[in-house]
This record gives C-alpha cells, sequence and structure tokens, in this order.
C-alpha cells in the first residue's frame, strides 16, 4: 500500500494546499499530511497543533487523509509507513532550487523514498500561506485563498477589528 506523505509548515492551510492533498488522494492508497515542527521560517502564527487541527477540519471529508505533526527529519519520519513517496507542490520556478535541494537531501537520507511533485493548479500558482497572512492583517475576505474554517480561525487569530481597518 503506497502512503504519500505531503509534508509542510501551512501557517496557515491554504487553497492550494488542500488542492494538492486532494488530487494527492485520488491517486493514493493513503494520504498522510504532516505539519513538520521544525521548520526554518521563523515565528509561526498558528502553533503545530492549531495548523493540524486546521488540516483535519478542512480534509474531514477525504477518508483516505489524515494529519500528523513531527519534529524530526522527513526521511526517519517517511519511514515509519509502508512505500512512502513524499510529495511536494510546485509553483513556480522559484520554488525549484529549494523542493531540488531537498528533494537531494532526502535522497541521500532514504534512497530507497522518492519525491514527487505536483503542479498547482493557475489559480493557486501565487498563493502561499505568507501571502495569506499578510491579507490577514488587511482584509476581511480571504475565502478565495483558504478553505472558511481557515478564514474563521484567521479572524479569531488576527483579530476581527483589524480586519475593518482599510
Ligand atoms: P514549507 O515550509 O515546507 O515550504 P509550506 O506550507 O509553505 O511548507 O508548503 C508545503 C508544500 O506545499 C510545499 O511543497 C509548497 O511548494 C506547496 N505549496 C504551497 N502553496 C501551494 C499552492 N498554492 N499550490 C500548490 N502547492 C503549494
Amino acid at each position: 500500500m503506497c502512503t504519500a506523505i505531503y509534508p509542510g509548515s501551512f501557517d496557515p492551510p491554504t487553497l492550494g494546499h488542500l488542492d494538492i492533498i486532494r488530487r494527492c488522494s485520488a491517486i493514493h492508497d493513503k494520504v498522510v499530511v504532516c505539519v513538520m515542527r521544525n521548520g526554518a521560517k521563523g515565528g509561526s502564527l498558528f502553533s503545530c497543533a492549531e495548523r493540524a487541527e486546521l488540516l483535519s477540519t478542512i480534509t474531514a471529508d477525504l477518508p483516505n487523509v489524515q494529519v500528523d505533526t513531527y519534529g524530526g527529519l522527513l526521511a526517519d519520519y517517511a519511514r515509519r509507513y509502508p512505500d512512502p513517496v513524499i510529495v511536494r507542490g510546485l509553483r513556480a520556478v522559484t520554488d525549484f532550487e529549494y523542493e531540488f535541494q531537498m528533494a537531494n537531501v532526502n535522497r541521500k537520507l532514504a534512497p530507497e523514498i522518492e519525491t514527487i511533485f505536483m503542479i498547482a493548479r493557475d489559480k493557486y500558482t501565487f498563493l502561499s500561506s505568507s501571502v495569506v497572512r499578510e491579507l490577514g492583517r488587511y482584509r476581511g475576505d480571504l475565502g478565495e485563498f483558504v478553505p472558511p474554517a481557515v478564514e474563521q480561525a484567521l479572524r479569531i487569530k488576527l483579530g476581527a477589528r483589524k480586519f475593518e481597518d482599510e
């Protein structure tokens, strides 16, 4: 049974992430979305537990998707599963260099595990968690970028007042 491991920061999960998860769940027996606790991206808006909870909420209709968190090396985590493949999304060439490097590092650590890439849907190529965090500070309507549960969590986290400032 092939298990797709989709790791990331997901701070917060966006419709772009959800699109990758859906497409992945359609072609793999099982998908594990893993919030990595050791991201090198500095301060986070949502805690790991909050991000995992949001991911569980927005994937509740996908029975072969489960959500986890992990603080170690991805290669070690992936080895816990039968026939794992690592899945990453690619939005633009700008993602390529980083993803290329990570895939090669993971191949060194776990030569038996492939990393596969899914190309972002056109309408989500510009979308990132950092864009959502930034927009969330100034705008009310994030419906085009994140699922409703995430929008609500952002409102609570950032404070409803800030959405009305513009
Ligand atoms: P990381 O910090 O590991 O890059 P992210 O949460 O930013 O974590 O992204 C997780 C994965 O999802 C990465 O492979 C990233 O390229 C991909 N991704 C992010 N946003 C999108 C999007 N809008 N469409 C498709 N893939 C995306």
